[in-house]
């Protein structure tokens, strides 16, 4: 089969299914997300930005998960799996969906096998392929203080390493950029503190279950991306 790429239409046809990134906060999740979403036209599904949206909206949901996310644990279970449920059941994800920042826990990893249990994509069940981005704590550290991102379009800047043309303001429509409070520096530890805890655990629960990737998500994000792409185009010619 020949391998998905963006001048390729029938990657926005294909089923992919579902695909899971795993890796800490910073480890460049959200952008091979999107790498993938525009290529296969599927949804990338964050769990961190449908609960911000919740809290910008003031929504029951919001109002619980404000706290926990201000602190940099992890929203519980009975919370997260009605809202991921609500968002795999809607019509864009028949073809697949990128999970970015969901399963977290081993808990919800059970979760999605036994939904995916009961899914179709494109007509057949699919296992999910797993996608682990493995950077330094180091990296990791500068990645996520010097994040800053878009409110209008979405663009991520980091000061150190990607910075905009001018200082402070998107390059593409010069909104002022902006610093996610979970961003600051004691808020941080903690994010890493709950991924090593909750989250590093899932790279074993899923290479057990032979469905995992390890790719250096230290290497340039083009270099990433294409590793990424083809990791995916290779399990859906299984
Ligand atoms: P993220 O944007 O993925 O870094 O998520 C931001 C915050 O949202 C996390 O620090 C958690 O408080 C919360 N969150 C996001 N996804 C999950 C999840 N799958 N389970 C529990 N909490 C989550």
């Amino acid at each position: 089969m020949m391998a998905a790429n963006a001048s390729n239409p029938a990657s926005q046809t294909a089923a992919p299914g579902p695909i899971i990134l795993l890796g800490a906060p910073g480890a460049g999740k959200g952008t091979q997300a999107k790498a993938i979403a525009a290529l296969y036209g599927i949804p990338q599904i964050s769990t961190g930005d449908i609960l911000r949206d919740n809290v910008a909206r003031s929504t029951e949901l919001g109002k619980k998960a404000d706290p926990i996310m201000k602190s940099g644990g992890l929203v519980p279970d009975d919370l997260m799996l009605a809202m991921v449920e609500d968002r795999l059941n809607q019509p864009d994800c028949q073809r697949g969906y990128i999970l970015d920042g969901f399963p977290r826990t081993v808990g919800q990893a059970e979760w999605l096998d036994s939904f995916l249990g009961k899914a179709l994509f494109g007509g057949r069940q699919m296992a999910p392929v797993v996608v682990s981005i493995e950077v330094s704590y180091n990296q990791l550290l500068q990645r996520l203080t010097g994040r800053r991102s878009c409110p209008a379009d979405g663009k991520i800047y980091n000061i150190y390493f990607q910075p905009p043309r001018k200082e402070g303001v998107c390059d593409s429509c010069g909104t002022t950029l902006v610093q996610r409070k979970d961003d600051k520096e004691d808020v941080i530890a903690e994010r890493l503190k709950s991924y090593e805890r909750q989250t590093l655990p899932l790279v074993e629960y899923y290479g057990q279950k032979g469905t995992l990737h390890k790719l250096n998500g230290e290497l340039a994000v083009e270099q990433v991306t294409a590793t990424t792409l083809e990791v995916i185009a290779k399990a859906a010619t299984k």
